[in-house]
């Protein structure tokens, strides 16, 4: 390379790189899963499939780049207007689009850490600063640290609950507290990928907050609960300044003809994914309690996933890679984040059955 080839902006070199869940590892005579990203592991119902393929047969025009027909299920559904809604190729593009409408070069962006690993790459990509603040010992967010860490650069503070990849979730009464310590002129974005698993008391009502605030974003996603990973598509409710921000920023026509149809269709038949919903949160509980039982000490597991924890060993040697490598011999593909814990999805009941075999293994060593 030339030392006059062009040269992108200084940020981008300070960008972690995204680790995408891996697919299992084929072996013969072993079933495989894939428990590493968080997917849904029911195929699509048929109604929502005749949707996509209906609409794939369009494909050679332009989707609605207002999303009208899924502007105006979402606004139905959630009891917000249509001016609150921006969508986005996932939630995660929706993030983007919001940093990008609000950051500055040197805007801090304030979330907790461990969390979702697109936060610290969305906000190097915005040029924001990064400011992660400790998880408590039990894996949750430490809101009050995060309040402190607030100062007058902050632009936005991002809280993932339920958190990924630790499980817990925020109460209700637990975010009042903290939206009252936060000035106005800083966004709260509220992550709820998840929200639809959380099955505790003292819910959070994110809506709530965000109809009763001028700063406060939440975010949801079709990728989990609505098993629409592979089509990207999720959106943001926000106040309507905000939400007309995010879609300034958008890019054009980005949620495809076929991932509005499939979300609408999905909105429709909430009954039939929610108790799918359901059978992956009883399979949740099933596996915390089989993992107690074993001896091991889960966080509160309020997603579609639970988080092992796992430092290095007194000799220093990394027992995450041990933990995912004993799993994929078993056929499971989790993920491993080197030297803090592996985080496993809720996948069906068989894969979970070699999972809790694979932990008791473990423990036992
Ligand atoms: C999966 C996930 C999202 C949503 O991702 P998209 O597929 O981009 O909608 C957002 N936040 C968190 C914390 C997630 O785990």
């Amino acid at each position: 390379m030339t030392s006059d080839a062009p040269s992108p902006r200084a940020a981008l070199a300070g960008i972690p790189a995204y680790v995408p869940g891996k697919p299992p590892v084929a072996r013969p005579g072993v079933t495989t899963y894939k428990l590493s990203s968080n997917e849904n592991p029911y195929p699509p119902l048929d109604g929502v499939m005749e949707a996509a393929t209906k609409a794939a047969s369009v494909m050679n025009r332009y989707p609605d780049m207002g999303c009208a027909a899924l502007y105006a299920a979402l606004a139905d559904k959630l009891g917000v207007p249509a001016d609150n809604l921006a969508a986005g190729t996932g939630s995660v593009a929706v993030l983007y689009h919001l940093l990008q409408a609000y950051c500055d070069p040197g805007d801090e962006v304030v979330y907790a850490w461990r969390s979702f690993e697109a936060y610290p790459i969305a906000v190097t990509v915005s040029g924001a600063v990064n400011v992660a603040v400790p998880l408590t010992t039990d894996a949750r967010h430490d809101l009050d640290a995060m309040a402190a860490a607030v100062n007058d650069r902050t632009k936005a503070v991002i809280v993932c609950t339920p958190n990924n990849p630790t499980g817990p979730s925020v109460t209700h009464t637990e975010m009042a507290a903290f939206l009252e310590r936060i000035p106005s002129r800083v966004l709260v974005v509220i992550d709820e990928a998840y929200q639809e698993f959380v099955r505790q008391d003292d819910r959070i009502d994110a809506l709530a907050f965000c109809r009763a605030r001028s700063n406060v974003v939440v975010m949801r996603t079709f990728a989990k609960a609505y098993g629409l990973a592979g089509l990207r598509v999720g959106y943001a409710v926000a106040p309507e300044p905000i939400a007309a921000s995010i879609r300034a920023c958008a890019l054009p026509f980005g949620v495809s003809t076929v991932a509005q149809a499939a979300a609408v269709a999905s909105l429709e038949r909430e009954a039939e994914l929610f108790e799918r919903v359901d059978a992956i949160v009883a399979e949740r509980v099933r596996m915390v309690a089989a993992l107690k039982r074993q001896g091991w000490d889960p966080p509160d597991a309020q997603g579609n996933f639970v988080w092992f924890e796992l430092s290095a060993d007194r000799a220093g040697r990394d027992r995450t890679a041990d933990f995912a490598a004993a799993a994929d011999l078993a056929g499971l593909m989790v993920r491993p984040f080197a030297g803090e814990g592996c985080r496993v999805t809720v996948g069906e009941p068989a894969a979970n059955d070699v999972l809790l075999e694979v932990a008791a293994r473990f423990r036992t060593g």
